[in-house]
């Protein structure tokens, strides 16, 4: 595979000619390459998207959902081409893939050209002396960076209201996986936008990245990824002025009480623990068992955690994949040794494994999906993101002791409780320091709702209506009668 950028409606590799690796992580082999683009990229990105922006601003929105829906035509036409690349460039299984991250961005698309369809604004009488309008117009050229863990579900969960909204897109996919992103580029101008609208350069964060966060025609950046790389983000945007919202880390709780659902319940938590093995930011990372219920619910857990085996991503069968690098491999790890260190005992997993029968995967980076109990609440394991097919599991005595486990740590991004009892429900919730609660379920999403995190989880809300309002400035004019 040979990645190009997107610039001005034409594919081209950087500027300077320089490339990096793509690795599959299924067999721990590069199998292609990425433009590595420099400033100069971004400098071209962004004047072409500058250029672009007055026609665009200014058509119709009808035209401009019109477009976004035909993209996701092409997604679902070529749904089988993206599954397998993204199961490909990230490890993740392709089962996973076509169920669930080329689907949903599929729905970005076509959730966001009916949204902006739909999208007001508001008027203030005074009565008898004047009438105010507000006005919400696009904010100019934007910047999209996404991460590597849900490539195409949510590069196109940005740049989908951002284009809606008006604006031209300089997007920049993560340098880890981003075959999905360039093979949308490659339908962007059968879509029928206009050559500039939407851009898409790759290559490193701290390169390319940090060049467009700087630009000064970037108007907003919106940033899905990692804590340290948002406040670095934002300690870079702040003094520029530039809008931002920030989706980061999470260490988030399932809370499981002895009144729920049990079967559900268990299913549901050994779904929230590994799914994308553990590379979700809305992973439970932290199992809090009623004490009561806790021995019967870890030890099934524990049980069923042991017959999930990993296996070639590209078998339809699969449901356990590679983690995503051989760097963040020996992250997860250095957490599986860190929490024996602080005392922690691990139930099962706890170390690297390869698919059985698989000699060609033998290279691959995979590891046991894993949990450990006996740690406190405060430790490092409890309070650090992992990100991986790792989590612990603890008892708590009384709705408070969990509610305060579950809101101890610098995270609030998303927490699951379960419970049959609607009043404990609703309060636990409530007192949940979390962006979002999940009662009874888990990854249920409608794109209509807010979705974002507390503390250092970040800033701002997607979703719905609050992406529109990110991606547009209210101007009120008011008029004399
Ligand atoms: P990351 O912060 O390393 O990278 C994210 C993106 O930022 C990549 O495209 C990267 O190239 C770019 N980047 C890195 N340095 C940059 C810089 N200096 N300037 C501009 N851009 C830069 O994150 P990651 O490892 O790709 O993703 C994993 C993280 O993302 C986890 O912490 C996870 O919790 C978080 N995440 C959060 C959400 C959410 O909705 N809150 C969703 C998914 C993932």
């Amino acid at each position: 595979m040979e990645v190009l950028n997107l610039i001005q409606g034409k594919l081209s590799a950087a500027k300077g000619g320089e490339w990096l690796d793509l690795t599959d992580p299924s067999k721990g082999k590069v199998y292609g390459r990425l433009p590595r683009s420099g400033s100069d990229d971004v400098n071209h990105a962004v004047e072409s998207a500058d250029k672009a922006y007055r026609d665009w601003s200014t058509t119709p929105v009808g035209e401009r959902a019109a477009c976004l829906n035909r993209l996701a035509d092409l997604i679902a036409k070529n749904g089988t081409l993206l599954s397998l690349a993204e199961s490909t460039d990230n490890g993740k299984p392709v089962s996973l893939a076509s169920a669930v991250d080329i689907p949903r961005a599929e729905s970005n698309l076509r959730f966001y050209a009916s949204a902006i369809q739909h999208f007001a604004s508001e008027s203030h009488s005074m009565e008898g002396v004047a009438i105010n309008y507000t006005l919400r117009k696009p904010l100019g050229v934007v910047a999209c960076i996404s991460p590597w863990n849900l490539p195409l579900y949510l590069f196109t969960w940005k740049v989908a209201p951002a284009l809606a909204a008006g604006n031209c897109v300089v997007a920049k996919p993560s340098e880890i996986t981003p075959a999905t992103a360039y093979l949308l580029s490659t339908w962007v101008k059968e879509a029928g936008f206009p050559d500039g609208v939407f851009n898409i350069i790759h290559g490193l964060g701290a390169e390319v990245g940090d060049a467009l966060i700087r630009h000064p025609k970037i108007a907003a950046v919106s940033f899905t990824g990692g804590t340290s790389t948002g406040a670095h983000i934002a300690s870079v945007t702040a003094p520029r002025f530039k809008k931002l919202s920030l989706e980061l880390g999470g260490k988030n709780a399932a809370i499981i009480f002895e009144d729920c659902d049990f079967d559900d319940a268990l299913a549901t938590t050994l779904r929230s623990s590994f799914a994308n093995q553990g590379q979700i930011c809305l992973c439970g990372s932290r199992i809090l068992v009623e004490k009561s219920l806790y021995p019967k619910f870890r030890d099934m857990l524990v049980e069923k955690t042991k017959k999930m085996k990993v296996g070639d991503p590209q078998n339809p069968l699969t449901k356990m994949g590679a983690v995503v690098s051989k760097e963040h491999r020996d992250k997860i790890l250095s957490y599986i040794e860190l929490a024996q260190a602080e005392g922690g005992k691990i139930l099962c997993g706890g170390s690297t494994t390869t698919p059985e029968n698989e000699p060609h995967l033998s290279e691959g980076y995979y590891i046991q999906p894993t949990i450990i109990e006996g740690l406190n609440y405060d430790c490092r394991v409890n309070q650090e993101e992992i990100f991986g097919p790792v989590v612990t599991i603890q008892p708590f005595d009384s709705d408070e002791e969990a509610v305060h486990f579950a809101n101890g740590t610098e995270f609030g991004l998303a927490a699951t409780v379960w419970t049959q009892d609607l009043k404990r429900a609703h309060n636990v919730a409530a007192a949940l320091d979390t962006g979002i609660v999940w009662v009874n379920c888990w990854l249920l999403r409608d794109l209509r709702t807010p979705f974002g995190g507390v503390k250092n989880s970040g800033v701002g809300r997607e979703g719905g209506f609050e992406a529109l309002q990110f991606f547009t400035e209210p101007q009120n004019v008011c008029i004399k009668l």
